[in-house]
């Protein structure tokens, strides 16, 4: 057996779970002690110190020098208890990763001593090293300049020894760089917005946030398998790989009992988040093998997001203390379920009114119905930009593929919100007051409270409501939800600025609030409800039906990336204040430019492991078989030897045949390779990627993946995927 392949499986089959020692503590004991959040700022600032930071972060008010210089040192003392010895701002450039450039406190001073110094303004800017991170155009590399700022948003929090403050990444001359930026900027308009609308059912709200809580799929595997995989090590999924015998037919993994490697992990991982004041809470395998999901409880969309990332990095460094290797990959394995990132997502009043929760009264359901139909509106306006949202080379494998959601944007609001709509349809112009009565006891009054049973059932749909919330289910697993979040809250905080001056309008007009609302929501029902599907999405039905029905199906990353630089797109991005169309031209740029990249290193990598791994070794093994039919031939008379040798001459044809395939099959993806590489415009490239280099990526792994099936299990170089998945 090849000796790589050997020794892997050798030494994941002696692993042992690692047992780290945890302190015996209970949650409540070290939740967020490694968080500088409000308690410690309370404890270390004087109070109107605190009183202008905590203005900062709701109202957005400007941090005067002097009250940084106190933030700065109150962080610096807390966490020098902590054993801290660096600060890092700590950003989320486009590059899908976070970034951190570590500086330490100390400074030395004149007499050859040092002191640890931490001031306001190494707190509120830093300027790294910007040149290598994607800009998109908007920052040339000469001119290398980017700032970070800090979040006073998002609490600092403690990594190992370090004080990460969470930042935004501009340029120079301010445009975004980076996730937070935009989103911030979003958040802030769906707080004006939002507030604004709920004014007309409650004059105490002054703040609305949008909430997120996400579910993280991944998958774990055994780190010495996965360093055999020279494909997985360089793009996070395998390009090879005959599927195993046994997948997830049996349905034994989804929510079976977790292997004690995994637990010692999730256990470890769980203390972590803990401390970080990460609220996690479910922990599951999920559908494919060694698949599993972990979700905090939801929490505002900004620091929600930034616990995502920060998860992601912990995930990995954990992982690699159990001597796992954690995938973000949407679908590392062909032919078993891939991974996703469910955003959950709602609307949340100061006054503590979650505003996608029906209430009890007929007056609070109107106030729900609002945001409720609202929401739907913004998504039938702008599903292509959704889409965009959600775009990736990766993701691209999971849409459509009939285990996640489709690349048709649709809502299912499930069959009691559906009729409750239906009735709606029928209000018209200024209400009778016996409709109205009639409309408000028995449609709007009847919402029940909980709809949970009611909307959480069908799987199938991209964005669902589930009772008190939407569910955005397409997002991709090793998505940023910033670039999610931003579009979802700005297509709504639009909508409901429509919403209020339509409503208001109509009002002036003449009409009582509660009739100008109601014949507002109307309007809008009729104008989007065919963005409302309750099918099956998966179903081929459904894309037939979608097409009749006007709905886009883009089901590759290069077009579906148009929308986000459509004249329609960046008016929205403007009015809103979320992006400049420099910026939203930046963005598409780079996430272009991500995607050919991407396709790119897969095809380079497939090339040479199906000419380095794959044809080598089947060549040896039809050696093998040339020297055993000569063999043959020499001891046995002719008619018995033909009769004998027939399958092995027929497996040496069928290995050369594959061989010629595998290698004619590479040049002719070089070929193209060279074709795009010469294109400068990005569109054009990473479509000619898409639709010219891709393509080969599936028809070599064919050729491989039959080879695969025939050569002697002994000489196969690489990892299986029944190694892969199912060795514990
Ligand atoms: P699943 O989709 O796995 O069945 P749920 O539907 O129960 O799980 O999803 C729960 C997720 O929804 C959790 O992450 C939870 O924190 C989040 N969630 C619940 N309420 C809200 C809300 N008001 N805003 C945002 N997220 C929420
Ligand atoms: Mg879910």
């Amino acid at each position: 057996m090849p000796t790589i392949r050997f020794a892997a499986l050798q030494e994941s089959f002696n692993r042992k779970p690692v047992n780290i020692n945890l302190p015996e503590k209970r949650v409540s004991e070290i939740f967020g002690m490694h968080v500088f959040n409000d308690l410690s700022m309370k404890e270390n600032l004087t109070p109107e110190a605190y009183k202008m930071v905590i203005e900062a972060r709701e109202k957005g008010s400007k941090i005067s020098r002097d009250v940084a210089d106190q933030v700065a040192s109150a962080m610096k003392n807390w966490a020098i208890q902590h054993g801290v010895t660096h600060y890092t701002h700590w950003f989320q450039p486009l590059t899908g990763t976070t970034a951190e450039k570590h500086d330490a406190f100390f400074e030395p001073t004149s007499t050859g001593q040092a002191i640890e110094r931490f001031d306001g303004s190494l707190l509120v800017q830093q300027e790294p090293d910007a040149s290598s991170f994607p800009s998109g155009g908007i920052r040339n590399t000469f001119e290398a300049r980017g700032y970070t700022a800090w979040d006073p948003t998002s609490p600092a929090f403690v990594m190992g020894t370090t004080l990460c403050i969470p930042t935004v990444f501009v340029s120079y001359t301010g445009e975004a760089l980076d996730y937070k930026t935009p989103l911030l900027r979003a958040l802030q308009a769906i707080d004006k917005t939002a507030t604004d609308v709920c004014k007309y059912f409650d004059k105490n709200v002054q703040r609305t946030t949008a909430t997120l809580g996400w579910e993280q799929e991944y998958f774990l595997i055994d780190k010495a398998l996965f360093n055999a995989r020279p494909d997985m090590v360089l793009t996070g999924r395998s390009l090879l790989g005959h599927a195993p015998a046994k997948g997830q037919q049996l349905e034994d993994h989804y929510f079976g009992s977790i292997p004690e490697r995994v637990i010692a992990f999730m256990r470890e991982l769980e203390f972590e988040c803990y401390r970080l004041g990460i609220p996690v809470k479910t922990r599951h395998n999920e559908v494919a093998p060694s698949q599993y999901e972990l979700a905090p409880i939801y929490s505002e969309a900004n620091i929600a997001v930034d616990h995502n990332s920060l998860i992601m990095d912990l995930m990995d460094k954990v992982a690699r203390r159990h001597d796992f290797k954690v995938l973000f990959h949407e679908k590392p394995f062909a032919g078993v379920n891939g991974s996703g990132k469910h955003n959950n997502w709602s609307l949340s009043t100061d006054t503590g009114k979650n505003l996608l929760s029906p209430g009890k009264t007929p007056k609070t359901n109107l106030m729900f119905l609002t945001f409720f139909i609202n929401t739907i509106k913004a998504v039938h306006d702008h599903a292509d930009l959704l889409r965009a949202a959600i775009a990736s080379a990766s993701n691209d494998h999971r849409l459509g593929a009939n285990e996640a959601p489709p690349a048709i944007i649709s809502v299912f609001i499930g069959s009691q919100l559906t009729r409750v709509l239906q009735e709606l349809e029928k209000v018209e112009g200024k209400l009778d007051p016996d409709f109205k009565s009639q409309l408000k006891l028995n449609v709007v009054g009847k919402i029940p409270e909980i709809l949970l049973d009611n909307t959480d059932r069908n799987r199938t749909s991209p964005f669902a409501f589930t009772g008190n919330k939407f569910e955005f289910r397409a997002v991709g697993s090793t998505a940023n939800c910033a670039q999610s979040m931003t579009v979802l809250n700005t297509i709504v905080a639009d909508q409901l600025r429509d919403f209020k001056s339509e409503t208001d309008a109509l009002i002036k007009k003449g009409l009582k609030k509660d009739d100008a609302i109601f014949n507002v929501l109307r309007s809008y029902i009729t104008a989007s409800k065919n963005i409302l599907f309750e099918g099956d999405g998966y179903s081929d039905d459904w894309k037939d039906e979608a097409a009749k029905r006007g709905l886009s199906n883009i089901p590759k990353t290069p077009k579906a990336l148009d929308a986000y630089v459509t004249e329609k797109t960046i008016e929205l991005f403007e009015r809103n204040g979320v992006m400049s169309r420099i910026e939203a031209d930046a963005r598409h740029e780079i996430l272009l430019e991500e995607y050919f990249k991407k396709i790119q290193i897969e095809s380079r990598v497939l090339g040479d492991v199906a000419g380095n791994h794959v044809v080598p070794t089947a060549i040896a093994y039809q050696n093998t078989l040339i020297e055993n039919v000569r063999g043959l031939k020499s001891v046995l008379d002719e008619p018995v030897f033909r009769k004998v040798a027939k399958e092995q001459l027929e497996m040496i044809t069928e290995i050369s045949d594959r061989i010629s395939k595998i290698l004619a099959l590479r040049e002719e993806m070089i070929e193209e390779r060279k074709i795009a590489n010469k294109i400068n415009n990005a569109r054009e490239k990473a479509i000619a990627y898409c639709d010219k280099v891709a393509p080969f990526l599936d028809k070599i792994r064919y050729e491989s993946d039959k080879l695969e099936l025939i050569i002697d299990d002994e000489r196969w170089p690489l990892p299986k995927y029944r190694e892969l998945l199912f060795s514990k």
